[in-house]
Formats: C-alpha cells, sequence, structure tokens
C-alpha cells in the first residue's frame, strides 16, 4: 500500500490536471456506483475500508499541499475541482476531503513550522494520511472565543488540556489541530488562542473518545466527544500571522471558501437526479417536467448550479494559501451562507418531485436532506452570519454617510454590477437600528445582491447567457422575497403562555 501510494506520488507529480481530475473522477463512479451501491451503503455507519483506500490511493490530498513538499501544488482551483468531484458522487467524502485540506493542511500550510510540515505533508502524500479540526467544546459552539480548553508552557514543549465535541473524523484522523488558551499564572486564560497540532500515532498525543454520536446524516463520518490531555513538542505550537484570532479568521474564511467546491458537484448530481426523475415519471396524463411548478423548482436547481460556479470561479481567483483571508469575512460569509442554503433548498426539491419514493434513508433524496442540513450549522449558523453580513454593510455605510442602501451599494466592490438590476428593492432608507430578525433578513437580501455579481462576472468569462441570466431571475424573486421579509412591519413575539387550549374555545363538547 505504501509502495503504491509513492508510486502514484511521483504519478500524480508529473500528471496534468485534466488529466488527474478526469481520472478521479472516473474512479469515483467506478467505486460508487459499482463496487458498492452508495444507496444501501448508506443504511450503515462508516465506509469500507477499500473504498477509502482506493480513493486515498488516487491522491485527492496533494491538491492541497504545495509541490515542495511532494503535492500538487495548493492551486485553490485545483481544490475546489477535487471537492467537486468527490460530492457530485458523496457529499460526506467530499466534506472528508474538504475537512483534511481546509481545516488541517492548508492552516498547517499557512502556519506551521518547517520541521512540522515536512513530517505531516510526507506523511499525507505517501500514506494516506488524514487530519481534522477540533474547536468546538459542549458549551462552547458559536461562542467558540470563550472556549475552556487550555495550554501551558512544560520543559519540553506544551500540555494542552480540554473537551471537544463535534469534530469530523473523531477516532479517526491520524492527526488533529486543536485551538486552546493560554493558562496565565494565575489560573485565568488568555482572550486570544493558539493552534497545536497532535499526531495520534504518538501515546502523549493521543486523544481520547469518550462517546460516539448517532449523527444525522452524513454516516460515513465519525462524530463524537473528545478527551483532550496532551503533551506535544514545542515544533506542534503553530504561529499564525498576527494574533491567534486573526489565524482563526484567515482559516474559517478560506474553509468557507471551499463551500462551492463542495456544494457543486453536489447541487449538479441532485439537479441530475431530478431532472431525469421528471423526465420519467408521468402523473396524469403527462410527464413531471410538464408542470409549471415543477419548472419551476429545476430552473431553480439550474440557477443554483450557476451561481455555485460562479463562486467557485471567485474562491479559486481568491483565496490561495498565499493570501492573507482575515479581512475577507464579508464575502466568505457569503459563500458559506448562501450555499449551504441553496445545498439544502435542492434536497428539499429532489425530495418533493421525487415524492414518497424519495422517503428512504437509502435514496440519494432523502439522504440528502440530513447530509446537507449540517452545512447550514458548522462553520458558524448561518441565522447568525447573516447577521454579521448586514452588519458590516451597514457599518461601511456608516463610515460613508451614506443611509440609502442603493446608492450605497452601486459603489461597493462586492455589488457594483448587480446592484442596478435590483433597484427598486434596494432603493431603501436604513434604519438606525434594527432587530435582529431583520438584519438576518437584509443579511439574505444583500448576499443575493453579492452573488448576483459573481454570476455576471461569470457571464462575462464566457459562461452560458442564457443559465446567467437564469440565475439573475431567480436571485431577482429571491431578492423580493427578503426585501418584503425586511421591510414587513409586525415584528412576532414568543409568549410564555402555558395551558392554552382549543378545546376551551368550543361550546359544544359533549356533556
Ligand atoms: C455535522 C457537524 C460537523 C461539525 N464539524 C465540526 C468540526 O469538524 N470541528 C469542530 O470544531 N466543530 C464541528 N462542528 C460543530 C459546529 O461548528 C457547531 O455545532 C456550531 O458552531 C454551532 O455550535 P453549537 O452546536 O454549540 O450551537 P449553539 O452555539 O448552541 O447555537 C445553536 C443555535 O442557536 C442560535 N444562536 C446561537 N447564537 C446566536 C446569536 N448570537 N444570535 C441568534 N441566534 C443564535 C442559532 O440558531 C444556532 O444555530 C460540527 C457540527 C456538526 C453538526
Amino acid at each position: 500500500m505504501l509502495q503504491l501510494l509513492a508510486q502514484d506520488a511521483k504519478k500524480s507529480e508529473l500528471e496534468p490536471f485534466n488529466k488527474f481530475i478526469g481520472r478521479f473522477r472516473d474512479k469515483l463512479a467506478y467505486l460508487f456506483r459499482e463496487r458498492i451501491d452508495a444507496n444501501a451503503a448508506n443504511l450503515k455507519r462508516g465506509i469500507p475500508p477499500f473504498i477509502f483506500q482506493e480513493v486515498f490511493r488516487q491522491q485527492p490530498q496533494a491538491a492541497s499541499i504545495q509541490k515542495k513538499y511532494g503535492g500538487r501544488g495548493a492551486n485553490p482551483a485545483e481544490i475546489l475541482a477535487v471537492l467537486e468531484a468527490a460530492s457530485y458522487e458523496s457529499l460526506a467524502l467530499s466534506l472528508i476531503l474538504g475537512i483534511n485540506g481546509a481545516l488541517f493542511l492548508e492552516p498547517l500550510a499557512r502556519m506551521g513550522s518547517e520541521s512540522l510540515k515536512q513530517k505531516v505533508f510526507n506523511r499525507f502524500i505517501n500514506e494516506g494520511t488524514t487530519g481534522g479540526l477540533m474547536i468546538t467544546e459542549p458549551d462552547y459552539g458559536t461562542d467558540a472565543l470563550s472556549m475552556k480548553s487550555y495550554w501551558e508552557p512544560t520543559p519540553g514543549g506544551y500540555h494542552v488540556n480540554g473537551l471537544k465535541h463535534w469534530a469530523g473524523l473523531t477516532g479517526w484522523a491520524d492527526y488533529w489541530l486543536i485551538t486552546a488558551r493560554g493558562k496565565r499564572s494565575d489560573g485565568s486564560l488568555s482572550r486570544d488562542l493558539s493552534f497545536f497540532v497532535c499526531d495520534s500515532s504518538c501515546p502523549e498525543q493521543r486523544i481520547v473518545v469518550e462517546e460516539y454520536f448517532n449523527n444525522l446524516g452524513l454516516y460515513i463520518i465519525p462524530y463524537g466527544r473528545n478527551v483532550i490531555d496532551v503533551q506535544l513538542p514545542f515544533d506542534h505550537k503553530l504561529e499564525p500571522n498576527g494574533s491567534g484570532v486573526n489565524g482563526l479568521m484567515d482559516m474559517l474564511h478560506r474553509s468557507r471558501m471551499r463551500f462551492p467546491g463542495m456544494a457543486l458537484g453536489y447541487l449538479k448530481r441532485l439537479l441530475e437526479e431530478a431532472v431525469s426523475h421528471c423526465n420519467e415519471r408521468k402523473v396524469g396524463k403527462c410527464k413531471l417536467n410538464k408542470y409549471d411548478q415543477v419548472q419551476r423548482r429545476l430552473a431553480r436547481m439550474q440557477a443554483y448550479v450557476t451561481i455555485c460556479s460562479a463562486m467557485c470561479k471567485h474562491a479559486a481567483e481568491l483565496s490561495s494559501i498565499h493570501n492573507n483571508l482575515t479581512g475577507e469575512g464579508l464575502i466568505a460569509n457569503v459563500h458559506k451562507t448562501i450555499l449551504s442554503d441553496y445545498m439544502q433548498d435542492a434536497a428539499q426539491s429532489l425530495l418533493h418531485l421525487t415524492g414518497a419514493k424519495g422517503f428512504k434513508q437509502d435514496h440519494i433524496a432523502g439522504r440528502s436532506i440530513t447530509d446537507s442540513r449540517p452545512f447550514q450549522i458548522f462553520e458558524g449558523s448561518n441565522d447568525v452570519i447573516y447577521v454579521q453580513i448586514a452588519d458590516k454593510f451597514i457599518k461601511e455605510m456608516r463610515k460613508k454617510n451614506q443611509s440609502n442602501l442603493y446608492i450605497f451599494l452601486t459603489s461597493h466592490e462586492l455589488t457594483t454590477l448587480s446592484a442596478g438590476y435590483f433597484k427598486e428593492y434596494l432603493d431603501v432608507s436604513l434604519s438606525e437600528s434594527l432587530p435582529q430578525r431583520k438584519l438576518v433578513d437584509l443579511g439574505k437580501l444583500l448576499s443575493c445582491v453579492a452573488v448576483a455579481d459573481k454570476t455576471l462576472l461569470l457571464g462575462e468569462s464566457g459562461y452560458n447567457k442564457a443559465l446567467v441570466a437564469a440565475a439573475l431571475d431567480v436571485l431577482s424573486e429571491d431578492i423580493a422575497q427578503h426585501s418584503a421579509a425586511y421591510r414587513n412591519k409586525p415584528i412576532a413575539t414568543y409568549h410564555d403562555v402555558a395551558g392554552q387550549s382549543w378545546l376551551d374555545c368550543v361550546d359544544n363538547l359533549g356533556g
């Protein structure tokens, strides 16, 4: 196995990317359609080891590693194309590759010591090794910066202690990137956080899995609760460029710009499944695809593919490991929120169109609902990130002393091209302070305008004009909806009233 991997490594160094990605796609299709029945396999947790080995023998992870360490060069366009190829066959597999790349290899490339990089990258290239990231703690998810995991110096390096949960590849990854706060001499924890690498092959660095979770979807990937009490050598502490929080932002923003890769193959596959079903299924006198509402769903799914392609192009141009993305939070957040919403919405449409037939754990439609749902939650809950998007635009407007949203967007770098298309919905004066739910609506609206801009740019670069126009139609529909929600006055409130029953309101109950 090791020798085979080494041979493949040499091969991939020489192989042009188009050849590599074609071979990778073919191999995945063979593995997930011919060697196993992907639908039936989804009834069980985990993945047959030979599938995993075969996938990793193709060296998809080499895309995330620089040439000087034996990789393909960490070119974001290649990384995104690998993720796309994987998610066409299996969203969970793509997430595994995404975790390895965006949450381990890429941050290591940016912040790791030379000695650590040499050792770790070599194992990824030659042994099909895996890595994951542990940030979240049972009491600190959205509020991750308040984490309680801590580190303290020791004569030989560092002691890191804490409790982490929901890290993808729990109990499986060979390497872990973990975050912790420094413990001061008085026992308090520093505000900043630090990154460390644990090597599961060293007993003193091993993380103990206390419990495995029965995750609702993504059955291939193990999740659980982990106890960390490890001793690490000096070179296992990463050194971000600036503060640890800056390093975290740089990492998360790059990772959010890997969402388009994971989303694109998956969205294309769901669209193809939906089209093929609607071309065959006859309901009443005609095929499903003749119904207008069915066409609406298909058009929407196709628009998601177009918009996601535009975001891939954008991420490919911006998110190289050579760029510091700490300050790119706004567009990174747009990538994450909008595309994860599209993934879930496309799954809902496919299930709707396939009807009861799709409501099975071993059907791609049913499975897609649960597999794509957590993308709206992990790496920042969408509700929270939409608010951040709105807040950022509002802050910039205030700085420029501008209260009219449309005028502001015509000169904003993310919306200059597209603002004019949606003037009737944007020509509003923003009020001084908005309730959080309105910020969510506004964040969604602004995200749509920003992705419309990227979609127009895709069109200018030669993408099919009819597809671009259709995507803008869908965005226009969404912008109208978000604009209505944003302008809608009533603010419904939850009332803590117990014991109310409709039965108390009818007078014809039997005596
Ligand atoms: C499948 C899956 C994979 C994951 N992979 C990883 C991984 O690899 N590594 C890792 O470290 N973690 C991972 N996570 C953890 C993930 O990042 C956290 O679940 C996420 O950050 C949310 O934290 P929480 O679950 O504690 O929810 P909470 O922080 O309790 O938030 C729950 C909900 O409360 C609401 N909410 C929270 N704060 C606000 C606010 N300020 N305003 C309004 N509403 C708010 C939102 O609706 C939010 O969705 C994963 C989780 C899942 C489900």
